[in-house]
């Protein structure tokens, strides 16, 4: 008999965001009046820009023709686009990245999962609690967190580093020898970013203990301070130590149209062996590219002006941050986040739970969020808020909130 992947049954009963879904379609089906407005789920709402949609027309038509049609496609990603991104996000910021360091999947979600691929299964995992539910789920499911025991909410094997107002949402390096260290800064789900020394820190843990930061940078594009790193390759020595996960899903609008990239870069050696080799034999592998329409259609937001227009997208979803945050302080709460994120992580009044409020919210406002808990045990007691709905509903959606409270 075929035998399933034993870790799988391991996995807690759903995925955070299906929950979410679970307990607003049931809420609607009990109250087909209420106009649920969703701060919870990180989904944008801004069409595609101009620039955009031109590249991928021009894409398609070029599909229609024998002349200029393409099959598969480079395992990697196209030149075209892997050079667009050396340049422009990396050479832009002082930053030494070769367009062979690049890979081009369609999406960070996926390869923060598939980079587990090319690492053992005796590695000892580090994640940040809250953390991005993927991170765990797919360590879990590769047989590195142990069992989950559910009365804590946890994986007995994983290490988790609190991130919690006391440390300003920002891990601490822990005491046990951790071999994989998952980061995300500007963070999911609590807003927050690292600065450059704690970076250092972190960099200097790793390339002595032999460890691998994988760091995923998918919100870069709403760092707005000065000094935050966009990117982990500012400071020095983590192209010996580092991964870094970028997306174009957030930065233009791509959640439904699926690219983003991976940087390994070549100076990257653990056990003997290179890992920007191992990625590229396991891509080439399992992987057969980007649709030639979205890598055209994610090179134009290089040009000036899909510079321009993405942008102005940004700018309107960090217009709802403002309005969310301004809302929640006339309201006398307390929240972090929300600066360099389009992540607002909110305290529950009154020590509810974060179930509870998420509950309370959806029935007295209409208003749906993400519970802290769903993003690991040291999340209990906040819930998220996102950004990215639409500037009239954001703004009805916090009036709401800001009445019942
Ligand atoms: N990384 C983080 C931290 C995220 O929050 C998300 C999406 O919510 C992703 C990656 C997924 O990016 P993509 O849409 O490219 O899969």
């Amino acid at each position: 008999m075929a035998k399933v992947n034993q870790n799988y049954l391991k996995l807690p009963g759903s995925y955070l965001f299906s929950e979410v879904a679970r307990r607003i379609s049931a809420y609607s089906a009990a109250n087909p009046n209420a106009k649920i407005i969703k701060l919870s789920i990180g989904d944008v709402t801004r069409p595609l820009v101009p620039a955009v949609i031109e590249a991928m027309h021009k894409a398609v038509d070029e599909m229609g023709a024998a002349e200029t049609f393409r099959g598969y496609g480079p395992e990697q990603g196209y030149d075209f686009l892997r050079e667009a991104i050396a340049q422009y996000d990396y050479k832009s910021r002082g930053v030494d990245i070769a367009s062979d360091e690049i890979f081009v999947p369609d999406s960070a979600k996926s390869d923060c999962g598939n980079i587990g691929d090319i690492f053992g299964v005796d590695n000892v995992v580090a994640v940040c609690d809250p953390v991005y539910p993927v991170y765990v789920d797919t360590n879990a499911m590769a047989g590195r967190a142990g069992d989950y025991q559910e009365e804590l909410g946890r994986w007995n094997k994983l290490i988790y580093m609190p991130c919690v107002q006391a440390n300003g949402f920002s891990p601490e390096i822990p005491k046990e020898k951790a071999d994989l260290i998952y980061l995300c800064f500007p963070n999911n789900p609590t807003g927050a970013v690292a600065t450059r020394e704690q970076l250092k820190a972190w960099v200097d843990y790793a390339n002595k203990n032999g460890s691998v930061i994988l760091y995923d940078s998918a919100y870069k594009a709403f760092i707005t301070e000065e000094d935050v790193p966009h990117t982990i390759y500012e400071i020095e020595g983590a192209r010996t130590c580092a991964i870094e996960f970028r997306s174009y899903s957030k930065t233009a609008g791509f959640t439904g149209n699926r690219c983003a990239y991976t940087v390994v870069p070549k100076d990257l050696e653990r056990d003997g062996a290179k890992l920007n080799a191992l990625w590229n034999r396991r891509q080439c592998t399992k992987f057969n590219g980007v649709p030639y329409v979205v890598q055209r259609a994610a090179a134009a937001i290089y040009t000036p002006e899909g510079q321009k227009q993405t942008q102005e997208v940004i700018d309107y979803y960090r217009a709802n941050t403002k309005v969310i945050m301004d809302g929640l302080s006339r309201a006398g709460l307390s929240a972090s986040g929300g600066v360099n994120a389009p992540y607002i992580w909110l305290k529950t009044p009154d020590n509810m739970g974060s179930w509870e409020f998420f509950d309370f919210l959806l029935e007295k406002a209409n208003v749906a969020c993400t519970p802290g808990a769903g993003f690991g045990p040291s999340g209990e007691g906040y819930v998220r808020l996102t950004a990215f709905g639409d500037a009239q509903a954001t703004r009805e959606a916090v009036e709401r909130i800001v009445k019942i409270l």
